[in-house]
């Protein structure tokens, strides 16, 4: 079993609740979810944090995927897009992952 916790779901190895899904990314449910609505988005391959994603068509493809989670979610009054980067960015799991939360006002500034 991969030792990377979101690999291990990117391939099937542990279950997630999976909401869609592309060549290169994978969009799952929070198992602790923040809002009402809140979805990860993750790259397949292994790619620790925001600081290491070098590659643009890979870029693109899990901003569009966000936008595209949103969507189909019902997230039409809106939503939060974020990725917490590093130790001080408050990143716990150290593969690349877009939260997409929605469902209730968010506030700001975030905490
Ligand atoms: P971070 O703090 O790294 O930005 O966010 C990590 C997120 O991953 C947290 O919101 C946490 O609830 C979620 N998470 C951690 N382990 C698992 C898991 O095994 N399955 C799912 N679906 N989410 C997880
Ligand atoms: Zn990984």
């Amino acid at each position: 079993m991969s030792e990377c916790i979101f690999c291990a779901i990117a391939d099937g190895t542990i279950d997630a609740t999976i909401v869609a899904e592309a060549d290169d990314w994978v969009a799952f449910k929070d198992l602790h979810p923040q809002a009402p609505t809140h979805v990860l988005v993750i790259p397949r391959t292994h790619v620790p944090s925001l600081a290491q994603l070098s590659d643009p068509d890979l870029a693109r493809a899990l901003l569009l995927a966000c936008a595209e989670v949103a969507e189909d979610q019902g997230l039409e009054a809106g939503y939060r897009v974020l990725t917490n980067t590093g130790e001080e960015g408050g990143q716990a799991v150290s593969h690349l992952h877009f939260h997409v939360l929605g469902g209730r006002r968010m506030g700001w500034p975030p905490g």
